[in-house]
């Protein structure tokens, strides 16, 4: 637990949160400012800021709880999609340093923009360029 972490003082009780799943590892709320009807955060229990820094099994839990719940969040708002994404580090948005996944139901014709939209301006890569960025992505997976 981080003292000044919100997200850990959730995780404890001391602040208040609609809380719509639990397990030993992993919690689940309402986000305060939401986006769309629904809007959901998981979270691991334990405090970690990015992706990176959480360990494999904290990493299995988050993303099973985020499976098992994005269907269910969608069909409790009636949604006919969902966007699930993480602002993973400051310089992606995230502005809660504690790591969380966004269940965001999305509705035909709600006028929101596919995760393609997150981004800066496309990057111009030629061929070689691509191929060294898979082979150095691929060696690092080998390591
Ligand atoms: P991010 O930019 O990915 O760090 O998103 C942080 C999210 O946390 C935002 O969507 C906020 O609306 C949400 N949020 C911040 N404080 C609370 C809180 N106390 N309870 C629920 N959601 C919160
Ligand atoms: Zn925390």
């Amino acid at each position: 637990m981080s003292e000044d972490c919100i997200f850990c003082r959730i995780v404890d009780g001391e602040i208040p949160a609609r809380v719509v799943y639990e397990d030993a590892d992993v919690l689940a709320f309402l986000d305060a400012n939401p986006l769309a009807p629904g809007h959901t955060l998981v979270v691991p229990k334990a405090h970690h800021e990015t992706l990176r820094d959480v360990p494999p099994a904290g990493g299995e839990s988050l993303f099973a709880a985020l499976h098992s719940l994005t269907p269910v969040v969608e069909d409790a708002v009636d949604a006919d999609a969902s966007n699930v994404a993480f602002n993973n580090g400051e310089a992606a948005g995230q502005e809660v340093p504690h790591v969380h996944g966004h269940i965001i139901p999305r509705f035909d014709g709600d006028g929101g923009r596919p995760v393609h939209a997150v981004a800066g301006d496309r990057p111009e890569l030629s061929e070689d360029e691509l191929d060294a960025i898979a082979d150095d992505i691929a060696d690092a997976v080998d390591e």
